[in-house]
């Protein structure tokens, strides 16, 4: 993660920012409107976690309501729905975000950085240093977020479904972001892209096979071994995690390795010793 890694993994992570623009860019057009706000809630409630499959059990109160009279179930997520196939609850928060501003200040950044290449290349790093956290979202209130992550805790199935729309391209990104994955309520947007989804993938089948693949992989806490699944993006129990949250330190040495268990020097970065590193299928994304 750029937080707390050296200039060149933020650097090639960019890289990989700019190929998904380009990529866009030569699309150029877009599939759908999306909205925004309640409007946005009512669009997964009508698109995604649609009757056919989903029985609505709670909605929690909107933003109107809760201005005249504040609610504490407003902290929980916006929906309660029962999975009619697998008998499941499900939590569903829906959220919506403007990303226009942080694709042209990326544009920008990347121009800039292209340009103080060869000629100043000590300017170079300390550009790439202001700019390490460009592309981090707050995806909601830590408050709220602290709350997902205790239901998440209890129901193991609370899932953020996010838009983030941009101007610029006109192209719509929907990703279903399992809480539990998250260390985090600020997450950095190449992390969203890798939950891209399409309508399909939130029909019971699809939603409970990629459930099944986010649970299968028995692993360690790396703060003190407690058995927990493999989870590369969030390699701490929950007790754990909330220690850490409180601190966020990326980089804080921990005790073990998330997946044989060994003592090691493993970070939330980098949470495998060096064999499992090397063995291990799953190495996604925070190289
Ligand atoms: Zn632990
Ligand atoms: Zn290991």
């Amino acid at each position: 993660m750029i937080v707390a890694s050296g200039s060149k993994v933020g650097r090639k992570m960019l890289e990989r920012l700019l190929r998904k623009i380009e990529d866009r860019l030569a699309e150029r057009k877009k599939v759908r409107n999306f909205k925004f706000g309640e409007s946005w809630e009512e669009e997964v409630r009508e698109l995604f976690f649609v009757p056919e499959f989903y029985d609505l059990i709670e909605k929690t109160h909107n933003f109107k309501q809760n201005r005249i009279d504040y609610v504490k179930s407003s902290l929980n997520p916006d929906y309660k729905f029962l999975c009619i196939y697998t008998n499941r609850e499900i939590y569903v928060e829906c959220k919506a975000r403007d990303i226009t501003k942080m694709l042209k200040k990326t544009s920008d950044f990347l121009d800039e950085y292209d340009k103080l290449a060869n000629v100043d290349p000590k300017k170079q790093q300390q550009l790439d240093k202001e700019n390490k956290y460009l592309q981090l979202l707050d995806l909601c209130s830590k408050e709220q977020f602290l709350r997902f992550k205790e239901i998440s805790n209890e129901t193991k199935v609370v899932f953020m479904v996010l838009l983030t729309s941009d101007h610029t391209y006109r192209e719509d990104v929907i990703s279903l972001i399992p809480i539990d994955e998250l260390l985090s309520h600020q997450v950095f947007y190449p992390q969203i892209l890798q939950y891209k989804i399409a309508e399909s993938e939130v029909e019971p089948h699809q939603l409970w096979r990629n459930f099944v693949l986010f649970y299968v992989l028995p692993a360690h806490c790396i703060r003190c071994k407690k058995k927990i699944k493999y989870n590369n993006y969030n390699p701490f129990c929950f007790d754990c995690w909330k220690d850490w949250y409180n601190f966020k330190h990326f980089m804080h040495v921990e005790k073990f390795c998330h997946a044989c268990g060994k003592s090691h020097g493993t970070t939330s970065i980098k949470p495998l010793c060096l064999d499992c590193f090397k063995k291990f299928p799953i190495n996604l994304g925070l190289k």
